[in-house]
């Protein structure tokens, strides 16, 4: 644990700073802020075929900068829409190589 991220693992997310796991219906799954209600840190729970957490206070300073923008200038939707352009890009780029 004590990454700046986790990742949905066999149906279950745990919290990456205490390892809590999250309850199964998570509200608000985007980039808007949400706090771990059992260690009390702030991160973002978004779902991107899998769901993730990002600690927002540990994850690199260009990410944490980038969140910052995000919550400040996309709507939920323009975010789901930036994530599946990374995905896209992602894909074409992993089938090229
Ligand atoms: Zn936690």
């Amino acid at each position: 644990m004590n990454k700046w991220f986790s990742i949905e693992s066999e149906d279950k997310l745990s919290c990456c700073n205490c390892g809590d796991v999250f309850p199964k219906n998570i509200g608000g799954l985007d980039h808007h802020p949400s706090i771990c209600t059992k260690c009390g840190i702030e991160c973002v729970l978004f779902e991107w075929s899998k769901l993730v957490q990002i600690h927002t206070q540990a994850a690199p300073s260009p990410i944490r900068r980038f969140i910052l923008w995000a919550q400040h200038e996309l709507d939920e939707l323009e975010f789901i829409e930036l994530l599946s352009s990374f995905e896209e890009l992602g894909e074409e780029i992993s089938n090229k190589s």
